[in-house]
């Protein structure tokens, strides 16, 4: 059985991620969750011209650097420049305009005096504080210039990049295509939300919260829905979903049981499986194989059927490997955090185990509490409200309340 290093090792480097030209597409101001498949380089300084950061005067600083409130300096206002205007006039000696945060900076300034360093008589101003040289006047091409690059490829793109695309007037640009994630459910209990219930079976709540997790990560869910355990039935749903998707995540179907058809499957379609189980808890059976399909390596991730099973699973592997696919460069790696248990946690000895539970900040450390009701893998309703899973090590017998463990963060 393969660590979850290991397994981790395998399948990580197995993700060969979408290329540039042919994995993209235009993307716009609304791509929010895209990632960014070419850089985006300036056209424009910025600012785009020197210009005030603050409502007051814009004046020669030789001629205000004496000013006091007790010798205030007296100039004449020439002009008046709200934000959107060009100036008209040059600032001579003596001379000042009027100006707004945002507004174009007069020829012949070279500082603004904020408002309230000041008062106004008229068509005059006297300045009552010296400012400093070039005061309060956001400088030409001082953050960025024309020709630097703004953002680089491989970036998830979020309000602040939506920003910063919008200002260097970039609305088209070049994106990453979703992946496509498909969704398959064994399991001959099965049964839909809607569907009465019988006795013996079991709600397929897998699906919904494999394409839950998948929509959230900015890639496109295929649902293909309840597949009874029947061979024929399971290599049709599995060739159509090599077919159609990059990704394929069944669940159930994993285990040494008689119905657990699978592994079967993927031999024979020709699937190459790289892990058949994994030392942890929960997760065991967790199966992960490549398929070959024009060109490209489908990868097909086989869940195990119990609920916590195939969320810990997909946290631990698939939603790394789903980020790093889409074109992320960088920090799809999982995110493991120190905290303090606040509970003692037990450990499974041979395997890695996951106990799942909530962190939070206390006093600027973080602290993780377990699940109340029970570490069951086959009790999902107690994973409602948590948000991290705690890792016990291979070994270790427990971790006792207040000591640190490592915590993965999740998306729920
Ligand atoms: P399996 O891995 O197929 O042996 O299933 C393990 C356990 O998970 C069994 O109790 C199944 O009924 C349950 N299970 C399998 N698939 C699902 C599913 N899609 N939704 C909820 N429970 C499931
Ligand atoms: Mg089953």
């Amino acid at each position: 059985m393969l660590s979850v290093k290991d397994a981790q090792t395998i399948i990580f480097n197995l993700v060969q991620p979408l290329q540039h030209p042919q994995d993209t597409q235009v993307g716009d101001l609304s791509s929010i969750n895209s990632i960014l498949a070419t850089p985006i380089t300036s056209q424009l300084d910025f600012p785009h011209w020197d210009n005030s950061a603050m409502d007051g005067y814009a004046v020669r600083y030789a001629d205000v650097e004496t000013a006091s409130s007790e010798q205030p300096v007296i100039l004449e206002i020439v002009e008046e420049i709200p934000a959107g205007y060009q100036p008209q006039s040059t600032i001579q000696s003596g001379q000042t305009a009027r100006i707004f945060t945002g507004a174009v900076m007069p020829k012949g300034a070279d500082t603004v005096v904020m408002q309230e360093e000041t008062r106004r008589d008229n068509n005059h101003v006297a300045i009552l504080s010296a400012p400093k040289p070039q005061e309060f006047v956001r400088h030409q091409a001082s953050y960025y210039q024309a020709g630097n690059q703004l953002l680089p490829t491989g970036i998830r793109l979020n309000a602040p990049e939506i920003a910063v695309l919008a200002a260097a007037q970039c609305p088209k640009i070049s994106v990453y295509r979703k992946p496509k994630v498909a969704i398959l459910s064994t399991g001959n209990e099965l049964i839909t939300p809607n569907q009465p219930l019988k006795p013996g079976q079991i709600v397929d709540s897998n699906q919904y919260a494999l394409a839950a997790l998948v929509r959230q990560m900015g890639a496109e869910p295929l649902v293909i829905g309840i597949i009874p355990d029947e061979k024929e039935a399971l290599q049709q749903a599995i060739a159509d979903s090599i077919a159609n998707a990059d990704i394929v995540l069944s669940s159930g179907g994993v285990s040494v049981g008689e119905y657990d058809y699978v592994e079967q499957i993927i031999t024979l379609l020709k699937g190459k499986i790289h892990i058949r189980a994994v030392a942890m808890k929960p997760g065991k059976p967790l199966t992960f194989a490549t398929f070959a399909h024009d060109k490209r390596s489908i990868l097909y991730f086989g869940l195990p059927g119990n609920p916590v099973s195939a969320l810990v699973t997909f946290w631990r592997f698939v939603q790394p490997a789903i980020a790093k696919f889409s074109g992320l460069a960088d920090g799809w790696q999982p995110q493991f955090i120190n905290a303090i248990t606040t509970q003692e946690l037990r450990g499974a000895g041979k395997r890695e185990t996951y106990v799942w539970g909530k962190l939070s900040l206390v006093d600027g450390l973080y602290h993780f509490q377990v699940a109340g009701g029970g570490q069951s893998s086959g009790n999902l309703i107690n994973l409602a409200q948590t948000n991290a899973l705690a890792v016990i090590p291979v070994g270790e017998k427990a971790i006792a309340a207040g000591n640190g463990v490592k915590v993965l963060k999740i998306i729920s």
